[in-house]
């Protein structure tokens, strides 16, 4: 394993302790909203959309698109040294939400604004994993129509907005040619 010694490790709250926990486990976990349908990050207690407080878990695809990135070459302390140049990049899930990450396994220059990608996560410990993003062609570990289906952990709720949200960015996706998200 890495030495990842030295990095900003996140604490788990109550809100946010599920959420680390299926990291752990390689999940992507959101909250969606019975009420309204939409689905938030960072996790909250309420509804960020409408005040509900009817959340429930659910597994994010892990699929993405990169709408803003900045590539760091001076590391923010000794510990990130060995990864510089890195791109750290906002990434709009399929589901919705916006999440601040890094693009790993690229050639930083190669990123770009629209840039499909997928979630990947580093073990930084025996109990804490980070998620990170993959472009096209990296390793995922993610996304086939199954996943999306049987993502949701509440099996009694809907998981139409999941799996739509999913298709579309499917369908969107089209040019890139190792396409592992088509299966
Ligand atoms: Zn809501």
């Amino acid at each position: 394993m890495t030495d990842h010694s030295g990095k900003i490790f996140p604490t788990p709250t109550p809100e946010t302790a599920h959420y680390w926990a299926g990291c752990r486990e390689h999940e992507l976990r959101l909250q969606r909203c019975d009420s309204c349908g939409q689905h938030q990050f960072y996790p909250r207690s309420l509804c960020s959309h409408c005040m509900s407080d009817q959340l429930q878990w659910v597994v994010a695809s892990g699929a993405g698109e990169v709408i803003s990135f900045t590539i760091v070459r001076r590391a923010v302390s000794e510990a990130y040294n060995p990864e510089v140049p890195y791109v750290v990049a906002l990434v709009q899930l399929a589901e919705g939400p916006t999440m601040m990450s890094n693009l790993v396994q690229c050639d930083p220059e190669s990123v770009q604004v629209g840039m499909p990608v997928s979630v990947t996560f580093e073990d930084w410990s025996e109990q804490v994993s980070i998620p990170k993003f993959l472009p096209p062609g990296g390793r995922s570990q993610v996304v086939t129509t199954e996943s999306v289906q049987s993502a949701v952990i509440n099996p009694d709720a809907p998981a139409n907005s999941l799996e739509r949200k999913a298709t579309g960015y499917r369908s969107r996706r089209g040019r890139g040619g190792q396409d592992t998200l088509l299966q």
